[in-house]
Order: structure tokens, then sequence, then C-alpha cells
């Protein structure tokens, strides 16, 4: 029998992406992620990053990064356990609990992290997972690493939710706790999940309730401060509130909010936490900053949120569809999923940077070109998006 190639594999499945236009082509930004930039040599308008405020480049979270490095050096030298626990890190958890209005908060290596590592320590067998069909990768990662039963429910559909409650409450034996895990905005679609019904049928179902909020920081309720805030609700009503400063603070970091309780909980269990890196002293002294930004600036939520409003109306009115949006990400709906890598590709070569989402990341007619709002956008940037976007439209007749 001939050897097999242990390895061909990767050669064979990477060529399958590549036949089906499902591989990454990785564009290259030089320089600093803004409105105006420059990627694979071209200067482009900015549509596509998480960097609503313009935070990743404020000169004030640049000059925390470099004060931190002069003196508290380039690295934290360890796990937080044990020897990488710096005064940053717990300063900066003290603010963020503070902006947050929660008893605790506690700061993982990215969102990512937070939801693999905690998720499936709150949830064991004996116990059940109830999770929005439509939430984020590394939830569905963070429930595949718990070995509690699951249940979905349909996409922000609380009549669903209910059912599905009423079902798990039915369960011979009875489940020890029940979760419940959504999105607080949906990165595809820029929708809110209704955490104000959620919340009211977790607490009369005795549920325990995890809202993932990484797309409504810096976005909603007061100062930018989140979900929970936008529909005035405490973190006794929402027990556990995830969420990244890899977007609209700017920097890098995954996050939980919630009572001492759960934080106390959350880092003597979470193994991602426990057994990895802490950040820099540069990464916590700009999450630092970018709260103080918050605070103190009201100004970029204000932009972000008539950026979004003049950009959504202006290009329904020229006839395209947004689906469901009511947040800055805002889709355009195309259809076809080759037309929305057309449509992407046109876009960029007329100096819009802007990405097709298309299937399987969606569903086949849904593909979609999808649009992020910035709050560093101006009036002359808005103009040229939108009559970019008017001029494709009309050469693809899609308008
Ligand atoms: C981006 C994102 C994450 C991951 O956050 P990182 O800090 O970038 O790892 C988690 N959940 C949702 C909903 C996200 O959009």
């Amino acid at each position: 029998m001939a050897a097999r190639n242990p390895v061909g594999f990767l050669r064979t499945e990477y060529e399958d992406l590549v036949r089906n236009e499902l591989d990454w082509k990785l564009r290259v930004l030089e320089g600093p992620s803004a409105p105006r930039c420059v990627v694979d040599g071209k200067s482009v308008l900015m549509l596509c990053s998480n960097n609503y405020l313009g935070l990743s480049n404020h000169p004030s979270l640049k000059r925390a990064a470099i004060e931190a490095v002069r003196s508290h050096g380039a690295g934290s030298g360890s796990v937080r356990p044990i020897a990488g626990n710096m005064d940053l890190h717990m300063e900066l958890e003290r603010r963020l609990a503070k902006f947050k209005e929660a008893e605790a908060s506690l700061v993982f290596q990215t969102g990512f992290a937070a939801n693999a590592g905690l998720i499936p320590q709150l949830a064991d067998a004996g116990d059940i997972i109830v999770s929005d069909e439509l939430n984020h990768g590394s939830i569905i990662d963070g429930v595949r690493l718990s070995r509690a039963d699951r249940a979905v429910y349909k996409h922000c559909d609380t009549g669903d939710l209910g059912k599905v409650l009423s079902k798990v409450e039915e369960h011979d034996p009875p489940y020890c706790k029940i979760l419940i895990i959504t999105d607080g905005v949906f990165s595809m679609d820029g929708d809110i999940a209704p955490l104000d019904g959620i919340s009211k049928l977790a607490h009369d179902h005795g549920a325990m309730l995890y809202v993932d909020d990484a797309h409504g920081e810096g976005v909603l309720g007061k100062e930018g401060r989140g979900i929970a805030s936008h529909f005035m609700l405490k973190y006794d009503d929402v027990h556990v509130e995830m969420g990244t400063f890899s977007k609209a603070f700017g920097v890098v970091g995954g996050h939980v909010s919630g009572s001492r309780d759960l934080v106390n909980f959350a880092y003597n269990k979470s193994r991602t936490w426990l057994l990895s890196g802490s950040h820099p002293p540069a990464v916590v002294a700009a999450c630092i900053a970018a709260i103080d930004v918050l605070e103190k600036e009201p100004k970029h939520v204000k932009n972000l949120w008539s950026n979004t409003d003049h950009f959504r109306k202006e290009i329904r009115a020229m006839g395209f569809d947004t689906g469901k949006s009511q947040t800055p990400i805002i889709p355009v709906m195309i259809g076809d999923s080759g037309a929305a890598r057309k449509f992407s590709a046109r876009l960029f070569e007329l100096g819009v940077f802007a990405l097709p989402i298309v299937f399987p990341m969606v569903a086949k007619d849904k593909a979609r070109i999808r649009t992020i709002m910035n709050a560093a956008l101006t009036k002359e940037d808005l103009d040229q998006a939108l009559s970019t976007f008017e001029k494709v439209g009309r050469e693809m007749k899609l308008i």
C-alpha cells in the first residue's frame, strides 16, 4: 500500500476553498485605521472597520500606550494569577466596572477568549444553554466546550424563546441551571436583540442571562455604555455583560461585567484567563484612555449616530434595501453572492472599501455589502461613499 501523505489535505482543502471563492484574500492596511486610509496601495474610504468611534488612532490612546511602555515595559511577564497582574490591569477593571455601572469587571485577552473561557464554566452537565440561532462563532465555540445540553431559538424571537423555555422546564430530570445567551447587536444585519423581553423571560424561568455586546458598546446606551444601558437594565437583569475592547474601544481585549460574585467566579474558573498571558501595558493603558474618551468626549457617539442616520436614509432613498439594520452596521442588500462580490470589487476600484457578505455566512439569496459607519467620516466622505454606491448600483442595474 502506498504511504498516504499525512498533510495532503492542507492543499486540497485550501484549493477547494479557492475554487468556491470561499478563501479569504487578505487586504493590507498601510498606516492607521481611519476613514481615509491606504489599502493595498490604494487610497480608499474605509466602510468596514469596527473602529466605530475612530478611537484606535485617537491621540489620547496613543499617548497612553507610549507612556505605559516607558513606565511598565513592553510585556506583562506572566499570566495574571501568577506574576502578570499589574496595577494597570486592576485600574482598567475598576474603570470599566464604573463605566458599565456594574459591581465588578474582568478583562480577558480577547472577546473570543472571554466567551470560550467563561461559557463552559457557567453551564455543565445537567444544565442547558439556550442560544439565539444567529449568535457569534465565539459563543458557539464556548457552548461546544460546555457539557451542558443545548437549545436554539429563532433569531430575536421572544415568542419562540418562551416556547423553548417552557419545554426546557418540562425536562425530566429537571435542569439545574438554564443559561440564555444572545448577541446584543447582530453583526450581519445590524439589528438589536430584544433584551427587555428576553430579560423578562429569563426572570420568569429562573434563567441566567448572558449578552455579548461586542457591537453595542461605544454605540448604544448612555455615552456608549452598551445594550443593557440602552434598555435600562442592570446586572441583576443581565447577569453577564460581555464585551470587547477591539471594536468601538479601538484597542483589543475582552471583558465581562456584572456582580462581584460573577467576577470572583469567572477569574477563578475561566481557563483562557488563568492559562494565557495578560495584556501588555500599552494595551491596558490605551483601553483606560478609551474609557476616558467615552466619558469626556460624547461627540464621537453623537457623530456616529448622525452619520448612521444620514447614510441609511440616503442609501434607502436611492432604492437600496438595508434589511433590519437599526445600528451603524448597515447592510446593503444585493441578493446573489456573485453580484455582491462584483459590487464590492467595483466599489474598491472607485475608492470605497466595503466587504461583501456572501453565502454561507448568510442565506443564498441574502448576499449583501456590509457597511459599518464611523464617527470620523465627514460629510464629504459620506457624499463620496453614497455617490459611489449609486454609480455602481446603476451600472449593475440594481437601482
Ligand atoms: C468581534 C466579536 C467577538 C470577538 O471579540 P474579540 O475581542 O475581537 O475577540 C465576540 N463576539 C462578537 C459578537 C463579536 O462581534
